[in-house]
């Protein structure tokens, strides 16, 4: 029988909750806080706050190589490697074998993935941002897909809640597009950094340059567990001061804090149980990773937080008379229609000047341009809807755009954006005419 944590095997619980990332983390504490007796399922390792963080405070000296992956190591990780920075010797640990997990494509899609406790909230990017209700309400105006049933103002209280929680640091611009967030003081532009601010708003009719906005604590306000982020730039590894949120920083604490919480680590489930006679489901099959045997555990609700593509394969998998095409699938959508947003394509600048300063610290977030297309007016395009915004990964890495709801093709060709004449040159905009937005 595999390991429990923090309280012992029961045959049945008030809730279950499949998967252990930023999901089921705090669907963990939500329901343990509620004071449910929740058995939590993670087909991962056990991770440890603190204690597991192997890599945190190794230096590149300290790795074979540098940390640079072998061709050996790559050969395990093709897929995982494709980002370019998750699979040195630091953080490969938190990614998948692809050899072990492997999965088809028809077209490439990078499913980036780990399983151990914690999930993704380990290795995530920390970039946090609202929708706003021109997103909201995106598929009603144009006619496309279902509507949304919420509104902003619906969505907004717990976009606090969260963020009170977690704690987001960023800048408000009151921006209708891009709703500000209950930020925790923003963390510095540098100076180059401030420069394309300027030039950017002076030359392209005000649009906005700041800095992202990312899961970290800055200023004083207490976080239990957890202080301010050192500007140390390793989080990818784990982070020892919790200056990041994730599920093992943050959420499984404090669902473990209540004693209502058991923990199961090395537990695939494949599938959800359904009653026929009260038409509920009623538990999960699970099979031990690590000993190879199956059990069944019992609750009166299961949140599925296995990720979004684990979660409809299990739901796929959950086959029944009243289910024959899986759980929920009446509408034969699950598994359709997945997307992912852009990463890696973009712009980049070389800066000459400012020599004689110098910046410090690692900082762990970049810039950000909020969308500034099809807001109306001057910034409408006839030949694309929506928009899109453009995040820089951190200072002097190349940029990222981030579509908000929305599908970008011919994404090749990677334009340089240019400083001529003391302005920065549309290059970035050229590259956005050459884009096709569909959706
Ligand atoms: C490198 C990287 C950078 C990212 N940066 C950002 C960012 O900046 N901003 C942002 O908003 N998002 C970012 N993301 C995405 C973000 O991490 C995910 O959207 C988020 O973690 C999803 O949460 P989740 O709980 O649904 O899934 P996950 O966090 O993936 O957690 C799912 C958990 O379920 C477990 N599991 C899977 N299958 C089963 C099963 N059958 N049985 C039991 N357990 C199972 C997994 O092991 C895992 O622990 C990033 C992701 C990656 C990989
Ligand atoms: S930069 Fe901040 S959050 Fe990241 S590892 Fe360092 S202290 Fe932790």
């Amino acid at each position: 029988m595999g390991k429990f944590y923090y309280n012992e095997e029961q045959e049945s619980y008030d809730a279950i909750v499949v998967g252990t990332g930023i999901s089921g983390g705090w669907a963990a504490k939500e329901l343990c806080e509620k004071g449910l007796k929740t058995l939590v399922l993670e087909r991962g390792r056990m991770v440890k706050h603190i204690e597991d963080y192997e890599t945190a405070n190794k230096d590149p000296w300290d790795f074979p190589n540098a940390g640079q992956p072998t061709k050996e190591d790559l050969e395990k990780q093709p897929k995982q490697s494709r980002t370019g920075y998750t699979t040195n010797a630091a953080s490969s640990m938190w990614f998948v074998n692809d050899l072990v997990h492997p999965y088809n494509e028809i077209r490439r899609f990078d499913w980036m993935r780990g399983y151990h406790v914690g999930g993704r909230s380990l290795q995530w990017g920390r970039q946090s941002y609202r929708w706003s209700d021109i997103d909201f309400g995106a598929n009603k105006k144009d006619g496309i897909a279902v509507d949304w049933p919420v509104r902003y103002k619906d969505i907004a209280p717990w976009y606090a809640k969260v963020e009170d929680y977690i704690g987001v640091s960023g800048e408000a611009l009151n921006l209708p597009q891009l709703p500000d967030s209950n930020f925790l003081p923003a963390m510095e532009l540098n100076c180059v950094e401030e420069q394309f601010k300027e030039k950017v708003m002076e030359g392209f009719d005000g649009r906005a340059v700041t800095i992202g906005r990312v899961a970290h604590i800055t200023g004083t306000k207490n976080f239990d567990g957890r202080t301010k982020c050192q500007y140390r730039n390793r989080c990818i590894r784990g982070c020892p001061f919790g200056g990041y949120f994730s599920s093992l920083s943050s959420t499984l604490p404090a669902a473990e804090a209540t004693g209502n919480m058991t923990l199961r680590p090395d537990s695939i489930v494949h599938e959800v149980i359904y009653d026929a006679d009260t038409k509920k489901a009623t538990g999960v099959k699970v099979i031990d990773r690590v000993t190879k045997e199956t059990h069944e555990f019992k609750a009166k609700v299961i949140f599925l937080c296995a990720s979004a593509i684990a979660s409809t394969a299990i739901l796929m998998q959950s086959k029944s008379d009243r289910f024959p095409n899986g759980m929920g699938n009446d509408s034969d959508q699950l598994g359709r229609n997945i997307m992912d947003h852009h990463l890696g394509v973009g712009a980049s600048g070389k800066f000459d000047g400012f020599d004689d300063k110098y910046y410090k610290g690692r900082r762990p977030n970049g810039v950000y341009i909020p969308r500034f297309r099809n807001l109306g007016g001057a910034s409408d395009r006839k030949d694309y809807k929506r928009g899109f915004g453009y995040q820089e990964v951190q200072a002097g890495a190349i940029g990222k755009i981030r579509s908000q709801n929305s599908r970008m093709e011919k994404t090749s060709k990677i334009p340089y954006l240019n400083q001529v004449d003391g302005r920065w040159v549309s290059a970035v905009l050229a590259k956005y005419s050459l884009m096709k937005i569909t959706v």
